[in-house]
């Protein structure tokens, strides 16, 4: 049994916000806006396992109108999301996601964000791909306006193999 689902999100650049990308704070001049820590990485992937499972959105589990989530890390965000993938026998078969930003180099931080999204997904880092793109100055990721992020899962549940023909 495998299901597949698609995350992207986007959140605004702004002065006196941290940049937290995958978990990995990036030291840069500016910090995505949000009612959490904003990681547009971790927000897409969290889409991306919820719409595999169907089970609807980030914002529907965790509304931004909730105290609770103010300020809190997004891995805390993945790991309950993961959570609910774990408790319909679902793990990550593989997750491949890309952010859109111009500004800064990401390169030096990206193992390390596929080790914190390994952990908090309980899964292996081979199966985490995690990559950054610019464009080439076009569009509002391209003015430093936002980062964007999309996200790819494929969720598997290993213990459903092959049914028997009758
Ligand atoms: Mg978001």
């Amino acid at each position: 049994m495998i299901r597949i689902g698609h995350g992207y999100d986007v959140h605004r650049l702004t002065a006196e916000r941290k940049l937290v990308l995958g978990g990995v704070e990036i030291p840069y001049r500016l910090g995505l806006l949000g009612h959490s820590d904003a990681d547009v990485l971790l927000h897409a992937i969290c889409d991306a396992v919820l719409g595999a499972l169907g089970a609807g959105d980030i914002g529907k589990h965790f509304p931004d109108t909730d105290l609770a989530y103010k300020g809190i890390s997004s891995l805390k965000l993945l790991r309950e999301v993961m959570a609910l993938a774990d408790g319909q026998g679902y793990a990550i078969g593989n997750l491949d996601a890309t952010i859109i930003a111009q500004r800064p180099k990401l390169a030096p931080y990206i193992r390390a964000m596929v080790e914190n999204i390994a952990v908090a997904c309980r899964a292996d880092p081979e199966r985490i791909n995690v990559k950054a793109t610019t464009t080439e100055e076009l569009g509002f990721e391209g003015r430093g306006e936002g980062i964007s992020a999309h996200a790819v899962v494929l969720l598997q549940r290993p213990d459903l193999g092959e049914q028997p023909s009758l």
